[in-house]
């Protein structure tokens, strides 16, 4: 369906990501801040400090070499202990950024089968959700869209147009082990290999719905009609938590999101709760654990349930301060760090469950 109505509530303009690549001096810039004057001094401060890609000099790490240390996950911490930072992050960047633009360049060249394949809602939902685990999801979950879900423009500036009807959302989790080494390189590696997979699976399952006859919209880094945060809790993954990102039972928030749009008619799922918000307000350990006091608001109430507030200028300010994306809050939280899943599954309602959670991550922590 086409559309061009502004109801949406959401503009990709204002990510953080998306100010901090405006030029001063450009047309583009003067236009934001003209609209957005609060955001122009701590915006331009953070520029001036240099973003994440900034900070790191032309590197001397091949992609080859970068290859071989992701084929070989057992050295791979230690390896990249013995790298240079610069090196190592403008690498890894280069290389998730070229393969995740070469999955989305070749989406695009797809297009849908002539004859439309028609089964009824349930059982196309069920083949799809299989297919996307088949290509390497952990996580599905289906979303029917309202107008409101979509960006009204995507992150260089032009408006979003197509409103597709649903939308099929993954999550691929990110290795334990290299989270666990945050705010150090290697959590890099775990983030930008969460990308790619992420990418990959979104244009494999891309590929197979456009065979099914219908088109589609493949949202991964290089490309976002939707924010997934709140679209992934709307599809049933998980819930939003205190670090305001989404939270999954069975990988916390250790994952990464991918989405791919449709108008192929599917059955919706219905959002979450699996305790999250009681159990978040008796945690609270990513809070303690920042270090920039970017999770230390207090709770606003939204309808009748604490929403947590996030302060991303305080949090990309300390990314560039360890030049890395920092990740204490994946690395601290207990539910991204395997608790018992029977446990998990049990403790909505159930304080008793949820101490017993925090008692053996506490016990794993101190072995760690
Ligand atoms: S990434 Fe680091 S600085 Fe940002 S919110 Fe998480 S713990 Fe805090
Ligand atoms: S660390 Fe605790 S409070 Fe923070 S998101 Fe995880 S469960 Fe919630």
């Amino acid at each position: 369906m086409e559309t061009t109505e502004p109801s949406c509530i959401y503009d990709s303009r204002d990510t953080l990501f998306a100010r901090l690549d405006l030029i001063p001096g450009t047309s583009r810039y003067d236009e934001y801040y003209s609209q957005h004057p609060e955001r122009k001094e701590s915006d331009d401060t953070l520029r001036e400090r240099g973003g994440l890609l900034r900070l790191i000099v032309a590197g001397a790490l091949s992609v080859e070499k970068l290859g071989s240390l992701k084929t070989h996950h057992s050295d791979a911490a230690r390896v990249l202990d013995l790298l240079t930072d610069e090196d190592l992050a403008q690498a890894l960047m280069d290389d998730s950024s070229t393969t995740i633009e070469d999955y989305s360049r070749m989406d695009m060249a797809r297009i849908p089968a002539a004859r439309q394949v028609s089964l009824p809602r349930g059982e196309m939902s069920a083949l799809i959700k299989e297919v996307a685990q088949l290509y390497g999801a952990s996580l599905v979950g289906i979303a029917e869209m309202q107008d409101s879900d979509y960006y009204s423009h995507r992150r260089a500036g032009e408006p979003v147009t197509r409103h597709f009807r649903y939308a099929v959302v993954f999550a691929v989790p990110m290795e334990r082990r290299l989270i666990n080494r945050a705010p150090h390189r290697a959590t890099l590696l775990a983030t930008c290999n969460g990308y790619v997979d992420a990418a990959r699976v979104g244009a494999r399952l891309s590929g197979y719905i456009k065979s099914l006859g219908y088109d589609t919209s493949l949202n991964s880094m290089v490309h976002y009609d939707v924010p997934l945060v709140p679209l992934a809790e709307k599809a049933g993954l998980g819930q939003r938590g205190r670090c305001h990102f989404i939270l999954t039972p069975q990988f916390g928030n250790r994952i990464r999101l991918g989405a791919v749009l449709t108008d192929l008619p599917l059955e919706p799922d219905s959002p979450a709760d699996f305790g999250l918000i009681e159990f978040c307000a008796l945690c609270g350990k990513c809070a303690v654990t920042c270090p920039s006091k970017a999770l230390s608001g207090q709770p606003e109430i939204i309808d009748d349930r604490p929403r947590w507030r996030f302060d991303e200028t305080k949090c990309f300010a300390m990314w560039t301060r360890f030049a890395t994306d920092c990740g204490l809050c994946i690395a601290s939280c207990p539910l991204s760090q395997c608790p018992d899943p029977a446990k998990v599954a049990v403790m909505k309602d159930q304080p008793d469950a949820m101490w017993e959670i925090l008692r053996e991550d506490r016990m794993r922590t101190r072995t760690r």
